[in-house]
């Protein structure tokens, strides 16, 4: 089983929600989310109940309905997974056509890309760079699944420390913004690529995607597929047994009509070690739990114990980054990283 490790230097310089949402466009993407939503809601006819996405069981608990949707907590591996969830067709319709999205496109994301790619991807990179010598990868070819605009991908290809980076992105919205950055982009469904059309990948990389997926063991299955044996699959997505989960529970912004799987660093890791990779490392490098705490609880949102409220209120400025930096190094944040080997 995998390790958790203490890297505390890793997790980067200190990250505040404003810096990747301005506050004065919150609202309106709230509001388009609402519309998503209600659109979702029309379909449910066509939603599926499912066993749990990480280790199969079928033991589960209600653990939280947030927004009519139900989520169940695995008796098995506590992973977190919306039961019934939309169904495959209705999952891709909704994507095509979430006015979320559009919004985020529109204002959020050209409004904060700089500060993302500063604060979030250069991060990453040094990240994934990290893990690659680390554990004596070659650093060969890259391929990112789901981009999105391809901060990542524009940095990772600029940086020159892959010799080839390629973006496997199917929406033309978003593989034209790759390509706008600079970035190589194979305009298909990974499934849809044959291996011996693409030499096969030293490395695939895929972040906070995994848990908006149906079914999370295809994307593994198509990332083993394509990576050399000995190749390295990084992914990115919410511990749903972080720290800003347990403490908000569906109060949680993780907590939402699109992230329908939830694992957590014990579950993803065995999800992986059936699917033919071997874990190298797991950590938890978030940077905002304290901070997502602590704003719920001044709006109100969630009461705190006394000594919860020394850390995140009343000595915020000497407790909180070292508090969070405690989270971040024992595997107790809710952003969750996992790197493992192909066999
Ligand atoms: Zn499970």
């Amino acid at each position: 089983m995998s390790s958790l490790e203490n890297q505390v230097g890793e997790i980067g310089a200190r990250l505040t929600e404003a810096e990747l949402c301005p506050a004065d466009l919150l609202a309106g993407q709230e509001a388009a989310f609402a519309r998503d939503i209600a659109r979702l809601h029309e379909r449910s006819g066509e939603f599926v109940a499912v066993d749990c996405p990480a280790c199969g069981g079928a033991a589960s608990a209600l653990a939280f309905e947030k927004y009519g949707f139900a989520f169940r907590s695995c008796a098995a591996c506590k992973t977190i997974y919306m039961s019934p969830r939309p169904s495959p067709a209705v999952m891709s319709d909704y994507y095509s056509n979430s006015e979320n999205y559009a919004y985020w496109a529109a204002h959020i994301f050209p409004a904060s890309e700089t500060s993302r790619r500063e604060k979030i991807h250069k991060p990453w990179l040094e990240r994934v760079t990290g893990i690659c010598d680390r554990h004596g990868i070659a650093r060969g070819t890259l391929l990112e699944i789901g981009p999105g605009f391809g901060t990542f991908a524009a940095l990772a290809t600029q940086s020159g420390r892959f010799e080839r980076v390629i973006a496997v992105e199917p929406t033309p919205e978003m593989a034209a913004a790759c390509r706008a950055r600079g970035v190589q982009v194979i305009e298909r469904r990974i499934e849809d690529i044959s291996a011996a059309e693409l030499s096969a990948a030293d490395v695939i990389v895929s972040f906070e995607v995994i848990e908006h997926l149906f079914d999370p063991k295809d994307l593994v299955r198509q990332a083993a597929r394509l990576l050399k044996p000995g190749g390295l699959l990084v992914l990115s997505c919410p511990n749903g047994l972080g720290f800003d989960i347990c403490m908000l529970g569906a109060g949680s912004q993780a907590i939402d009509a699109e992230h329908v799987n939830l694992f957590n660093p014990q579950s993803l890791g065995g999800l992986l070690e059936v699917s033919g990779f071997a874990v190298l490392e797991t950590t938890t490098p978030g940077r905002l739990d304290t901070e997502i705490v602590r704003d719920a609880a001044l709006a109100g949102a969630v009461s705190l114990d006394p000594f919860m409220r020394r850390v995140l209120i009343e000595e915020w400025d000497r407790l909180g980054w070292p508090f969070q930096q405690f989270i971040a190094a024992n595997g107790l944040s809710s952003h969750l990283w996992i790197a493992a080997r192909r066999l």
